[in-house]
């Protein structure tokens, strides 16, 4: 990839490929064959797209089209077996792309049924953190590094995508929101960093169950088009089901309107965070222009499918938005709605002035949700060590430069108090 590319084959779907390929004169199954080793062989040059003629991938090269896959530039292994790939794209930007293996306690954030399986096998009976096998020995960490080929599949395995370089919406307790937003992604930047990590990590939906979540950096509801033409590139060319799939808005009420009306959709969670205006105009500014009011109108208003609900997060921040009395206003502000809370307590990092409450308190926020009859899940943070944990994807090379740091994993942050 030494020039630069005029166009990519990653972010084409099938009319697309039909298009270029019909220009090009040659026949329409051509498509099909680039699509195939685009999303699912997951090529990252056209030599390697074998069943194209030659003279084919010569003359796509000489146009300025490339495939365009996303290149891993950094990744690093947190204790916990979660991965942080730093991906770079053509223009020097990256965004930061995380791998959760299996075994995933709630986190996953897949707004379906992650916290329930979690809470039957005891995962996250009580407080903020569940346990977690940790890789002690230098096979575990190989094996997480390496993984061997024909190793058995892996269980339920979650990617979480950025949308955005940076991010413009400000939540004051994350780290995103400190970068600005630099540029959106295109549709092929986002499916890319998905090809870059099964690939990475060797596995391969629909055989492997890989779920993921529009929840790295950015609003993917500020990047519309680009996410949901990813979101139906993910589905048709990747393999992954749209149930399998989550977007997080920060609450851009007109998107969430007009993603109830999409054929092919992820499922919603909306990030809550506190139950009133004058605390969430605090913590997220964006209340001022759509308000909880608004926003809740949206939520009832969005046309569920069967067996789907809305998944709202909740970040606690210790003090802040955690009082029992908080729990009681966000039961009130859910009642009779199809949904779940997910409880997040706050991930800390540098320039962020609010502290992560006691497992104690989370625990008790909770029971005051499920007492009303709200199923509410407390996720367990995940890759913390490397600032791979929500709201903490900041492009933090700072955090682990040094070679010896990437591809080791590093101790934990201490607990937090
Ligand atoms: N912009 C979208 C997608 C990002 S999702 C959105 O806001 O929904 C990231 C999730 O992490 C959001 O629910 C957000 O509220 C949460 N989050 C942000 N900063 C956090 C932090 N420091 N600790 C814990 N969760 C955080």
């Amino acid at each position: 990839m030494s020039e630069p590319l005029t166009s990519t084959l990653l972010g084409m779907g099938r009319d697309e490929l039909t298009a270029l390929v019909s220009e090009a004169g040659e026949p329409s199954y051509r498509g099909k064959q680039i699509m195939e080793a685009v999303y699912r062989q997951r090529v990252e040059t056209l030599e390697e797209i074998s069943t194209l003629p030659q003279g084919f991938r010569e003359k796509l090269a000489a146009s300025g089209v490339g495939v365009g896959a996303a290149r891993i530039e950094q990744k690093l292994l947190s204790v916990d077996g979660t991965v942080r790939y730093l991906i770079g794209f053509g223009d020097g930007q990256s965004v930061e792309t995380v791998w959760m293996p299996e075994g995933d306690g709630g986190e996953a954030g897949d707004g379906s049924d992650a916290g329930v399986e979690a809470e039957s096998s005891g995962l996250v009976a009580s407080g903020a953190e569940a346990q977690f096998p940790m890789p002690d020995s230098d096979a575990g960490l190989e094996g997480l590094l390496h993984p061997p080929q024909n190793r058995v599949r892996p269980g339920r395995s979650t990617i979480c995508i950025s949308s955005q370089v940076g991010c413009a919406v400000d939540c004051q307790f994350c780290l995103t929101a400190l970068l600005g937003v630099k540029r959106n992604l295109t549709a092929g930047e986002i499916v890319g960093q998905v090809c870059a990590v099964l690939k990475d990590q060797g596995v391969s939906p629909p055989e492997d169950r890989i779920n993921l979540v529009f929840m790295g950096m950015g609003e993917p509801f500020l990047n519309y088009e680009n996410f949901i033409k990813a979101s139906r590139l993910l589905v048709e060319g990747v393999g992954i089901a749209e149930r399998r799939m989550t977007v997080s808005t920060a609450g851009i009420v007109p998107r969430i309107r007009e993603f109830g009306e999409e054929k092919i959709r992820p499922k919603l969670a909306i990030s809550l965070n506190a139950p009133n205006d004058e605390l969430r105009t605090r913590l997220m500014p964006l209340n001022k222009k759509w308000n909880l009011e608004m926003l809740m109108v949206a939520a009832r208003e969005f046309p569920l499918r069967t067996r789907e609900w809305i998944t709202f997060e909740y970040v606690l921040l210790g003090g802040v938005n955690d009082l029992p009395e908080n729990a009681r206003e966000v039961a009130e502000l859910l009642r009779g709605l199809r949904c779940k809370v997910n409880l997040i307590a706050l991930n800390p990092g540098p320039g962020i002035e609010f502290t992560t409450p006691s497992a104690e308190r989370v625990a008790a926020f909770q029971n005051i949700l499920r007492g009303a009859g709200i199923p509410a899940f407390v996720r367990r943070p995940r890759g913390r060590d490397i600032y791979a944990a929500c709201g903490q994807l900041k492009r933090t090379v700072e955090v682990a430069t040094s070679p010896e740091l990437q591809l080791q994993a590093i101790s934990p942050l201490a607990p937090e108090g």
